[in-house]
């Protein structure tokens, strides 16, 4: 395809750089504002070009050399390539332009707090494995858009203990001749592996996800795998025979261990099972959710709602500064495990609904003080805004994991609430993904 010349003067929501030559709008992997390269244009999509570096001409001051051999191609860490704190300007920069130009609201964005450990942060990874030509069995990342896995033995963001693991698992496979699942034929056995490892207990899960039950060579391949790995506390198999790109099944069998992991937030202890959803970056969690709470009245006699609340992290937090907490979540198993995580830590001062978030407020009795939201990624929604506006909540406690959709809820509603702090900060260092939190007051008329 066609080679064309330009200069980066932006940086798009996913982190690709944008460059503009005529009329048209090219999206670059790799390329930082201020930079010039020669680009090998791919394809087209909605109007948009997408192009791939061929010869960078000029360099950004801030570039720097990647830890990372495949982060080039992976499309994990579209911010390996530049140093941490510009990766924090261009995240307070997306938020900033966010609030401006979609939410349209007039309110200062305070800078992104950064992380103190900006590499190996993730508690969780997870990796698909396959054989190569040879047979030879592979693991690692899928390129980037497609199911290509690039091997890769470490990978620059993920915890160090997982590393090792990884190797040994294939080393092992090899040598039972445990198959891997092929996604064409439907055929073989493990799929993915899956770990999780806790920040404050020693304590690591390994997670074989695998097309069947009981697979042959098990036991010995888990026996060797402990004897090589005494950190690995829990094995878990889950059982995914679906032609599917999730990754986990329904299905799931301890292997060894107690089949969870703990962990600590805020000096409260969790539960970690293989399918819960629990945040991936241990220290920033904290400043996370410290940000979002001190928002929070001292005078401990207000009504909290935690709406999106995963296994129930926030709002348990928050319970001790808190008259009552009520905190609903949809997926089952999260609700469950919320439940779970109150009993543990003796907090009696929060109930749970598993439910839709919109559905359950609709329908909610009673005054709420404030309501803390951390919906996903598509924010919101208007059932929920509405009732928000309708009840008259006097404070919104709005955690995000995407900018734009945090500034669409906040337009929507504008009309009734100031905006009155707009704090991004960084969970997700090397990517281009931001955490915000923003607190919005009723108006008063
Ligand atoms: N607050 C939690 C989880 C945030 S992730 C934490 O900090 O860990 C967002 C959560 O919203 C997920 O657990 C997801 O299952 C849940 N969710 C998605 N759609 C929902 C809906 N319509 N109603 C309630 N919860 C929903």
């Amino acid at each position: 395809m066609e080679i064309i010349k330009g200069k980066c003067t932006d940086i798009s929501s996913e982190g690709k750089g944008v460059v503009k030559v005529g009329s048209h709008i090219y999206f670059v992997d790799g390329l930082f504002v201020g930079e010039e390269a020669e680009l090998q244009v791919q394809y087209q999509r909605s109007g948009v070009y997408f192009a791939k570096v061929k010869n960078l001409i000029k360099k950004s001051p801030v570039r720097i050399q990647p830890k990372c051999k495949i982060c080039t191609s992976c499309g994990g860490c579209q911010y390996q390539q530049i140093d941490y704190k510009a990766q924090l300007e261009y995240k307070t920069n997306r938020v900033k332009n966010a609030i401006k130009r979609i939410a349209k609201v007039d309110v200062k964005v305070n800078d992104c707090l950064g992380a103190e450990h900006p590499y190996n942060y993730r508690n969780k990874i997870q990796v698909p494995f396959s054989k190569d030509r040879n047979g030879k069995v592979i693991y690692g990342f899928y390129k980037e858009n497609s199911h290509i896995i690039m091997p890769v033995k470490e990978c620059a963001i993920e915890n160090k203990k997982a590393a090792p693991i990884l190797w040994d698992i294939k080393l092992l496979l090899e040598k039972h001749k445990i198959s891997t699942y092929n996604e064409d034929t439907g055929k073989g056995i493990l799929r993915y592996v899956l770990i999780r490892t806790s920040y404050h207990f020693d304590e690591l899960m390994v997670v074989l996800v695998t097309s069947t039950m009981n697979f042959p060579g098990q036991r010995n391949f888990i026996d060797e795998l402990i004897k090589l790995h005494p950190e690995i506390t829990t094995v878990v198999e889950n059982v995914n025979s679906r032609r599917t790109n999730v990754i986990l099944g329904e299905k799931e069998k301890i292997l060894y261990g107690k089949g969870y992991i703990q962990d600590k937030i805020c000096d409260l202890t969790f539960n970690i099972s293989a399918s819960s959803f629990f945040q991936v970056n241990p220290e920033q969690v904290e400043v996370l959710y410290k940000t979002a709470l001190n928002l929070l009245n001292e005078d401990k006699n207000q009504v909290v709602l935690d709406a999106y609340a995963g296994v129930g992290t926030i709002g348990l937090i928050a319970s001790n500064k808190a008259k009552h907490v009520y905190s609903v979540e949809l997926n089952k198993f999260a609700s469950r495990n919320a439940v779970e995580n109150a009993k543990r830590n003796n907090i009696s001062n929060i109930s749970f609904a598993c439910d839709d978030a919109g559905k359950y407020i609709s329908s909610f009795e009673g005054d709420l003080d404030v309501v803390i939201m951390d919906p996903p990624r598509k924010g919101s929604d208007e059932v929920f805004l509405d009732t928000l506006i309708n009840k008259k909540v006097p404070q919104i406690i709005y955690v995000s994991c995407d900018p734009e959709t945090l500034a669409r809820d906040i337009s929507y509603l504008s009309k009734y609430y100031d905006v009155k702090y707009v704090q991004p900060v960084d969970m997700f260092p090397m990517t281009c993904h931001v955490e915000t939190v923003a607190c919005l007051r009723l108006k008063e008329r």
